[in-house]
């Protein structure tokens, strides 16, 4: 089978892996449609990696044993793996399993992992069914496109009641204006490209801020009648954002973090949380009893077109990671199986 690696700085290509074989509950799925996400970090760092991409949607082609799926189901496979077994894995939240199985112990075979890739392994409970109708490039926005950001909005109960501060407007946050509109709320967003504030306000965002402007708290203030938003959502993973979130949120408001970030971020206990009344919450993926809500919103929300910027072909892996690089993007997806122009 074919899949991407990334070779070195700027470089990436597709070469020849090995094919898979089915075994226990790790069913093969044939990759028709995988969204690329922060993988062009390494490609710009030139860090060699042949694990690429963790989103995908496709068919079922191969299966060990009966199961929770069969030869032919079309599905959506969730990311990373879970024992299965624990307490988390079986109310939904797999995604935080403190006994997450080893891949090539648990399989026998080091290929299968990456999405970016003709062909996957993955548990058989982690292959959600994805509808007929819905294209299996929309079905795999219920990855990161807008997983995380469900996941978010549902746990701080966000609702057409509310303004929502979204900083970073990446693949995710672009996600999670699609969310946000879908329970009719009003967003304000914090971005420096143009190109994705530009998205944003087309998706129904009600303001875009660059964050490199005068008084970016005191614009967002104004706009919510001197109060601050009543929820925030971090997707850029900056932690000048992160403290922006605390600070625009009002009081007795909700602070979510999606975006991933090894940095300290300031926080002074009593007036940024206890006489405020803050909540301030780390999200990373959904609830697996919430994959109905998450294809609800793909098939009936008008904005998923607007999610997806660009859908190429595998084989021109080295001009997606420049585009994916250029931060010119929504989400990209990639089609391991077709082949020509991309669109
Ligand atoms: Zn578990
Ligand atoms: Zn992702």
């Amino acid at each position: 089978m074919k899949k991407a690696v990334v070779r070195g700085e700027c470089q990436a290509a597709v070469v020849e892996a090995p094919e898979l074989t089915p075994v226990e509950n790790w069913v093969v799925v044939k990759v028709h449609a995988a969204p690329m996400c922060a993988e062009y970090k390494s490609f710009v760092a030139g860090t060699p990696t042949a694990v690429l991409g963790h989103e995908a949607a496709g068919e079922v082609v191969a299966v060990a044993q009966p199961g929770k799926v069969k030869v032919g189901d079309r599905v959506v496979a969730m990311p990373l793996y879970g024992c299965g077994r624990c307490a988390l894995c079986h109310s939904g939240d797999y995604i935080h399993c403190q006994q997450q199985p080893d891949f090539v112990a648990a399989t026998g075979q080091s290929e299968g992992q990456a999405t970016m890739a003709q062909y996957i392994l993955k548990q058989d409970w982690l292959l959600m069914p994805l509808p007929d109708g819905v294209p299996y490039e929309r079905g795999a926005l219920a990855c990161c496109g807008i997983g995380p950001s469900f996941g978010a909005l549902q746990s701080m109960g966000v609702s057409a009641f509310d303004t929502l501060l979204i900083t970073g407007l990446g693949p995710v946050g672009l996600g999670a204006i699609v969310n946000a509109r879908f329970r009719g709320t009003r967003v304000i967003a914090v971005e420096t490209v143009p190109w994705r504030a530009e998205r944003a306000l087309a998706m129904g965002a009600a303001a875009v801020i660059d964050p490199r402007d005068e008084g970016v708290l005191a614009q967002i203030l104004e706009l919510t009648g001197g109060r601050g938003v009543d929820c925030a959502l971090d997707c850029s993973g900056n932690v000048q954002a992160e403290r922006l979130c605390v600070d625009a949120t009002r009081r007795k408001g909700k602070v979510a973090f999606v975006g991933e970030c090894y940095d300290d971020l300031h926080l002074q206990i009593s007036p940024d949380m206890i006489r405020k009344g803050l909540t301030l919450l780390g999200s990373w993926h959904y609830n697996l009893n919430e994959y109905p809500k998450i294809m609800q919103v793909i098939q009936e929300s008008p904005l998923l077109d607007q999610l997806i910027s660009h859908v190429m072909p595998l084989s021109e892996i080295q001009a997606a990671f420049e585009l994916s690089a250029s931060h010119e993007t929504a989400k990209i997806v990639l089609q391991p199986w077709t082949s020509g122009e991309h669109t």
